[in-house]
Formats: structure tokens, C-alpha cells, sequence
């Protein structure tokens, strides 16, 4: 079978148009000319609809996850809305705890109102998370390793509970990418991407992707909320994801393996109080990251610093290759005090520091905080 750095670069190529181009050209249209018998070559009849640059991402991430099909929006959370939009007034949704932030949010600012519940729960734990299960609970969002604390769940165990339940499973697999992990494998019905972060790589571009394996009546609901929706990504957005796909591998691996060595480093650094990283063995979650997630533990991590907030803001700020900055998965080392940026509904501690790890050298990012920490 074609390895997954093969798919990648493959999947973002639309070989077969002309002239023959190697890279694939960027179709701007909003329209496609309608044939004389009415029929559209290729079905493209507007760009809301399909185009051939979202056609091609879509195609590549549907083939890197080992989904059916996929869908791409606008954003992360775009895609993350159409999820929640295909359930209906009444249901009941479990998320985790310490979900990405926005993801709450959404669902007490927005779908609160349109009848959805939900419950959050510390995922971990798989007996609080089967006790949270209600005859209305239709879908379980899984987000592992979570952000910002990296609490690793274990995907085919809630997904089997599931399952048994005919609940449906959602993983948001923004952090490790379908390089390091792939949900569908492990039983879940649903992907969401969030490809402003490694996918595209290189922070220039905001996008979404939901990928959906085995469900007609999942993926019809889907296609309407993002044909009828609307929340699609332009032409240039979607080349400008493909085109990070084609180095997600070389950049993940190298972005793991930085990270591994600062948060060893990190680990043993009298200043801090613990390093969150799921490829450190004294990691919670370590023996089940080690099965669920190959080739690496990505390229994000978290750290406590035995200081108090000011002092903490002080060292971050000291940085000079970690710029401090909302976001991360780019070529760019970033770090950010979560608690400040999410407000007074967050859940990470105060004194946590979120890095994404670049493409630096990791001897200048290890430097970097053996001066910031003095
Ligand atoms: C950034 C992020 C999102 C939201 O994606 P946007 O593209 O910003 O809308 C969702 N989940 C995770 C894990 C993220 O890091």
C-alpha cells in the first residue's frame, strides 16, 4: 500500500488538466461554462459547490485519514459547526473537559439556543464519561492530545463504548495530523481538522476539514450544511493547504523530535514544575499515546512554571525564538499563556505556558530557554 509521505504529496497534485502543469494550477472561477446538452464537465457548476481545488484537498484528506469522504470549510471551527449543526434540537453531545476552547464556547453561545445539550467530561476517565451518557446523547467529540493540558484519551476505547451506545464519535485530530494518528483506524465516524495549524503549516491560511467514513446519511447532512451553508474555503485557500500537506511529514517528524528533546530538557530545569508532553514517560498518558499515535508525539507541549503569573508573562516575553502569539503548527516556534488568551471560562492553570515547536534548531530553542529561565 502507498505510504502516507507518498499520499500526501500525490493527493496534492492535479495531474491530467491543460497545459500539464506539475503543480496544480489555482482555478479562482466562482462559475463553470455549462456544456450545450446542459451537462458540466466534471460536475463543477459553481464554486460554492466544488472546485477543483477543494475537489483535490478533499480527496487527499479523505485518502491520509482512510475516511470516505471529506468536506473542507473555512476554518477549523467552521468545520467543527457542521458537525454540530447535522444533529438535531434535543440531542445530546460529551466533550471533554478541557476541549479546545471554542468548541464550548459554540455550544453555550450558539447551540445552547438551538435545543443542543452537553455535558463535559474529564475524557480520561472512562467510567465519567459512560455515567455522562443520557438516551438523548447522540455524538462523543474526542480531542487527543487536548489542548492545552495534552491529556491523552484513548480513542478505540471510547469509540467501542460508543459504539455499543450507537453513539457517534467525533475526533478533532488538529494536533497530531493524520501523519501521527488516524481516528477511523481506531473506530471513529468523524475527523475534523483544523488545517490553519500543521496542515497548512506555515500560518497564512485559515481552513477546516471534516472527514467522514461510513455513514451515507452523515456525509448527505454534511454536504448540504457546507453546499447550502456556505462556510467554504476559497480556491486559494484550499492550494495553499495542499501545498502544506505536501512537507506535513517532513515538518511533523522534525517537529517532534524538537519537541521530545526541549521537553526533556524542560523536564529537568528546576524552574519548572511539570512538562505536559504525551512522549515523556512519566506522561499520564504515555503507554497509550505509544499505541495510539505513530512516529512521533507531535510537535506541541505545555509547561508549569513555579512563578506567578507576572513573572511567567516576564519569561515568555524574554524568548526570542518563541514568539508570543495565539495559533501554532506553523514552520515559526510560538508560546502562549492560555489562560489569559481564553478568559474567565478557561480551564488552564495560570501559571501553564502553551509552545508550539518550530523548525528551528532545537539547540537555539533549548538556548532560548535556558536564558529565559534565568
Ligand atoms: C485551532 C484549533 C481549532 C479551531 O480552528 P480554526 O481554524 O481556528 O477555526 C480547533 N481545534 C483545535 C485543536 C485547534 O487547535
Amino acid at each position: 500500500m502507498t505510504k502516507k509521505e507518498t499520499k500526501a504529496i500525490q493527493g496534492a497534485q492535479m495531474h491530467g488538466s491543460s497545459p500539464k502543469a506539475v503543480t496544480p494550477p489555482l482555478y479562482l472561477s466562482s462559475t463553470f461554462i455549462r456544456n450545450d446538452d446542459g451537462s458540466y464537465d466534471e460536475d463543477y457548476i459553481y464554486t460554492r459547490e466544488d472546485n477543483p481545488n477543494r475537489r483535490t484537498l478533499e480527496k487527499c484528506m479523505a485518502d491520509l485519514e482512510g475516511g470516505d469522504v471529506a468536506f473542507a470549510f473555512s476554518s477549523g471551527m467552521a468545520a467543527t459547526q457542521s458537525v454540530l449543526q447535522s444533529l438535531q434540537s434535543g440531542d445530546h453531545v460529551i466533550i471533554p473537559d478541557d476541549a479546545y476552547y471554542a468548541v464550548n464556547e459554540l455550544l453555550s453561545r450558539v447551540f445552547k439556543r438551538w435545543g443542543l445539550t452537553y455535558t463535559r467530561v474529564n475524557m480520561t476517565d472512562l467510567k465519567e464519561l459512560a455515567e455522562a451518557i443520557n438516551p438523548q446523547t447522540k455524538l462523543i467529540w474526542i480531542e487527543t492530545p487536548s489542548n492545552p493540558q495534552l491529556k491523552i484519551t484513548d480513542i478505540q476505547a471510547v469509540c467501542s463504548l460508543a459504539k455499543t451506545r450507537n453513539i457517534l464519535t467525533c475526533v478533532d485530530n488538529t494536533w497530531p495530523s493524520p501523519l501521527l494518528q488516524n481516528p477511523i483506524e481506531l473506530g471513529a465516524d468523524i475527523v475534523v481538522h483544523s488545517s490553519t495549524k500543521y496542515l497548512g503549516g506555515h500560518s497564512d491560511v485559515l481552513g477546516g476539514v471534516v472527514v467522514i467514513k461510513d455513514s451515507s446519511d452523515l456525509i448527505e447532512k454534511i454536504k448540504d450544511i457546507q453546499h447550502l451553508g456556505g462556510g467554504v474555503p476559497s480556491p486559494f485557500d484550499c492550494w495553499l493547504v495542499s501545498r502544506g500537506i505536501q512537507t506535513l511529514s517532513v515538518r511533523l517528524k522534525q517537529q517532534s523530535k524538537s519537541a521530545q528533546l526541549l521537553a526533556e530538557w524542560l523536564e529537568k530545569h528546576p524552574k519548572i514544575e511539570q512538562v505536559l508532553y504525551p512522549g515523556l514517560e512519566t506522561h499520564h498518558g504515555h503507554s497509550i499515546a505509544s499505541k495510539q499515535m505513530k512516529g512521533g508525539f507531535g510537535g506541541m507541549l505545555s509547561i508549569r512554571i513555579n512563578e506567578n503569573v507576572e513573572r511567567i508573562l516576564e519569561i515568555s516575553n524574554r524568548l526570542e525564538y518563541f514568539t508570543t502569539a495565539t495559533s501554532l503548527g506553523g514552520v515559526e516556534s510560538l508560546v502562549e499563556h492560555r489562560y489569559s488568551t481564553e478568559g474567565p471560562n478557561s480551564q488552564s492553570p495560570e501559571n501553564l505556558l502553551r509552545l508550539s515547536v518550530g523548525l528551528e534548531n532545537v539547540e537555539d530553542l533549548i538556548k532560548d530557554w535556558e536564558r529565559a529561565l534565568m
